[in-house]
């Protein structure tokens, strides 16, 4: 497993759900509405990818060390 992972939202694709910021509220919070992560990068973690995965429009996207889309998953 790599050792950090980038995380992103897609700004114009959040619709404010609060998912992500209520499966992982160590990672994600809510700013005017639209989630925002609260680092880029981040030490690799489960509830990171179930947060990505659960997001109803796939706004968020978590890419590996070498730059692999790890979630959501296809
Ligand atoms: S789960 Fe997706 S749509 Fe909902 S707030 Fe998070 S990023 Fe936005």
């Amino acid at each position: 497993m790599s050792t950090t992972w980038r995380v992103g939202v897609d700004s114009g694709r959040c619709i404010g759900t609060s998912i992500c910021a209520g499966t992982a509220p160590e990672h994600f919070r809510l700013v005017d509405g639209l989630s925002t992560p609260l680092a880029d990068v981040v030490t690799p973690a489960d509830v990171i990818l179930d947060a990505a995965d659960s997001c109803p429009v796939e706004a968020i996207t978590v890419h590996d060390a070498d730059d692999r889309l790890i979630a959501p998953q296809e």
